[in-house]
């Protein structure tokens, strides 16, 4: 099957798979493409089988214990993580699986190092560990919102004019030792269009069921748009690696957003050639004798 989604995908996935950030810049690629493919229903049946698909490798990974899959959603206010996040792990293992949110940083939180909240979450291996927003909001918000580094209780001296160089340096030697350590690392970039978030806000406002979704912060947000995507580049450019690559998915068309997440998830399992653990023959002969004696019962 995922032969299917890889052919399907492949070609869309090539450009909005970064492994090497030199030549990235985000304008190349827009918010509202879809990659040549119009047919929805037919881009939800694929979605829905690669569900199924990642599902059972998940079994595999799982029973393997040696990998671990760090999955990252970064992303505007309403482009989708939530929906995302819900779709694409729908089918799996409640078990092997682990959801964490970022929020702003609690007392405790700020009391350590900005990683250490999210090493805390890290996921163990043979699980899948999903991270709604991540250790990038410390170079988007905080990097926009200068007031939130203040809050953090550095010494003054290690504020310097290179503070973000310096943490996506750091981010980055992470990611890379995560990856030595049997870490999978996927970074979602979900690229939403101001006018779209727009869209999305009204119906947010104009939809009682919605409305919960609604905070007046997100309007205050917006009004950095632009600096956040100068952020976003930046950060894509300065962490995007072969071992820690960055997906940046289009994200103003749900079921491709949603496609495009499930075929790079379905890559990255792939490329792990997953499969249960052998038994090893002593085990075999331990497993006849077990047999032996229940059928002796
Ligand atoms: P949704 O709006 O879809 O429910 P969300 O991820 O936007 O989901 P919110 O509770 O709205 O969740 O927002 C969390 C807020 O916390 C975001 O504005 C985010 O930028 C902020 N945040 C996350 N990490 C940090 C951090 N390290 N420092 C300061 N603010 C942070
Ligand atoms: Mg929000």
């Amino acid at each position: 099957m995922q032969k299917e989604i890889q052919e399907k995908c492949g070609n869309i996935l090539k450009s909005l798979r970064i492994t090497n950030g030199d030549k990235f810049h985000l304008k190349d690629i827009a918010p509202g493409d879809t990659a040549g493919l119009d047919d929805k229903a037919e881009a939800r049946a694929l979605t829905a089988r690669a569900g199924e698909w990642l599902a059972a490798e998940g079994e595999k990974l799982y029973a393997q214990d040696r990998w671990s899959v760090l999955i990252m959603f970064q992303a505007m206010d309403a482009a989708g993580k939530d929906g995302t996040v819900k779709h694409v792990l729908s089918g799996m293992n409640p078990q092997a699986t682990h959801v964490t949110s970022f929020k702003a940083p609690s007392a405790e939180e700020l009391d350590h190092d900005f990683l250490w909240r999210c090493s805390k979450s890290l996921p163990e291996r043979g699980r899948i560990g999903v991270f709604n927003r991540s250790w990038y909001e410390e170079v988007l918000v905080v990097r926009i919102h200068e007031a939130l580094l203040q809050k953090q209780k550095l010494p003054k001296s290690l504020i310097s004019k290179d503070i973000w160089k310096e943490r996506l340096e750091d981010i980055a030697a992470y990611e890379r030792y995560l990856a030595r350590n049997g870490t999978v690392i996927l970074k979602f970039f979900l690229h939403v269009s101001k006018d779209e978030q727009k869209k999305r806000f009204m119906e947010r406002l104009d939809e009682p069921e919605k409305n919960w979704k609604f905070a007046p912060s997100d309007i205050a947000e917006r009004a950095h748009f632009d600096e956040y995507m100068g952020a976003y580049e930046h950060a894509i450019r300065a962490t995007a690696a072969p071992w820690a690559p960055w997906y940046v998915i289009p994200a103003d068309k749900k079921w491709f957003t949603r496609l495009a997440v499930s075929a790079a998830i379905v890559k990255a399992l792939d490329d792990l050639n997953l499969a249960y653990p052998e038994v090893a023959p002593e085990q075999r002969e331990a497993f006849a004798k077990a047999r032996a004696s229940l059928e002796a019962e």
